[in-house]
């Protein structure tokens, strides 16, 4: 008999259909003798539909309010399974987050997990019961409900199986694996049959929201086997585990893009010490991750100073710079929220020159502007305008041999 975590992603969840399924599955792994903890998430949708409902009351909604309402959409679909099973004659029983003691810190939108009790989860196990638990959700060490950030059930699900020992952890999503590239952007990806943490760690942190980088985080420290799979078919998707996958001798293994980013650009900024500083102080104060910065020497004693950070932080970053434009005299601030990332990954570009020349050669082919730059021994990140992602995505897995035949 198994511990089995099954996470579902909203549109394994969209409707009742869906849910009918998800509970023939939940209910043909109970039937195998094993014991199933389930996680959900929303309805596909759900969550945006509930940004959108606060955003037009006020532009800025309250954060703790905001995440009680974001709560509800997990709360739904828990609810609607455990009555479905239950409906089947299955001995369903559903549980919030705090039912479940996913103990998070105070930062509402992207509350991080403290601790799991999981105590009567795991003594509704015992009972074989099947818990459905919702993802997404916490309660920080005031009884307030705080939300783990977009993609966050699949944190919830390892975190949870991590607590209570699972044997291993499924992720069913609307995909049958991780791909070289996102399969519905780049028809020509290729599936990847095993992938280490550490590569998947890189690839969701480059974008590829198939898992929420946390949970593979999570994953890693409590060595919680993962297995990607599609909720749609019975095919082995990807296992994500600890060894080495083989993928290493790849100088490239991975082409990834990421939307959620946009530019900030100080133009004119004095060249003088602490200057920097004065400009990502206020930033990261307001809670803001930077992600790459860049910064031009002009002549005169200036320099023109240019970083990124997540679009849902845009407007907030440029009134903080345009407050710091002036105590500093820089002469313009502006923003363009038009931008992707696209990265190239591997292991192997560590003993490989010539990476970075052609990812440069390719875009140039295509007419691609690159915009940013950054690198690091196993990445090359290029911001181009946003409108280019899909195509450039397809034509660097193309120029790194990574097409399927
Ligand atoms: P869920 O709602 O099930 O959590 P997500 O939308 O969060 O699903 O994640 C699945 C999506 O991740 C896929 O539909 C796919 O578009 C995207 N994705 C991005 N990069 C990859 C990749 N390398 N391999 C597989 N899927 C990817
Ligand atoms: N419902 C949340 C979201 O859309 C969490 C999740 O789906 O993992 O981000
Ligand atoms: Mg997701």
């Amino acid at each position: 008999m198994g511990l089995i975590v099954q996470k579902f992603g909203g549109t394994s969840v969209a409707d009742i259909d869906c849910i009918r399924n998800v509970a023939k599955r939940v209910a043909n792994t109970y039937d195998q003798k094993n014991n199933v903890v389930v996680i959900l998430s929303a309805m596909a949708g759900t969550t945006d539909n509930l940004i959108e409902m606060a955003n037009k009351v006020t532009p800025a909604p309250n954060k703790r309010e905001l995440d009680v309402l974001l709560a509800t959409g997990e709360q739904t679909t828990a609810a609607l399974l455990s009555i479905m099973l239950q409906s089947m004659k299955y001995p369903a029983l559903s549980m919030l987050g705090y039912q479940a003691e996913v103990v998070t810190d105070h930062t509402f939108g992207n509350a991080r997990i403290l601790e799991i009790g999981a105590n009567r989860i795991k003594d509704m196990i015992k009972k074989r019961k099947i818990v459905v638990v919702a993802g997404f959700q916490g309660c920080d060490t005031q009884g307030n409900i705080t939300t783990l950030g977009r993609g966050g059930s699949d944190t919830s699900a390892v975190a949870i199986a991590a607590a209570i020992k699972a044997d291993i952890c499924e992720i069913y999503t609307d995909v049958d694996g991780i791909y070289t590239a996102d399969p519905n952007i780049c028809k020509k990806a290729r599936k990847i049959k095993e992938i280490s943490y550490d590569e998947m760690l890189n690839m969701a942190s480059l974008g590829a929201k198939v898992l929420q980088i946390r949970s593979v985080g999570f994953a890693k420290k409590y060595r919680i086997p993962l297995h990607v799979r599609s909720s749609f078919n019975e095919e082995e998707g990807t296992m994500v585990v600890d060894e080495d996958s083989g993928m290493e001798q790849l100088v490239v293994s991975a082409v990834t893009h990421n939307k959620d980013e946009a530019r900030i650009t100080l133009k004119k900024v004095p060249d003088q010490p602490g200057v920097a500083a004065k400009i990502f102080t206020p930033i990261s104060e307001s809670g803001i991750l930077v992600d790459m910065i860049i910064q031009n020497t002009r002549a005169g004693g200036q320099t023109d100073l240019t970083f990124t950070v997540p679009k849902a932080d845009f407007v907030k970053a440029l009134e903080v710079e345009k407050k710091v434009a002036g105590e500093i005299g820089a002469q313009d601030v502006f923003g363009d929220k038009n931008i992707a990332k696209v990265s190239v990954i591997g292991v192997g570009m560590k003993n490989h020159s010539g990476v970075a020349s052609i990812m440069f050669h390719t875009l140039a082919k295509e007419n691609i502007n690159i915009i940013m730059i950054s690198t690091s021994e196993i990445r090359i990140s290029c911001i181009i305008e946003e409108k280019y992602t899909e195509l450039a995505v397809r034509v660097l897995h193309t120029a790194f041999g990574l097409d399927k035949d």
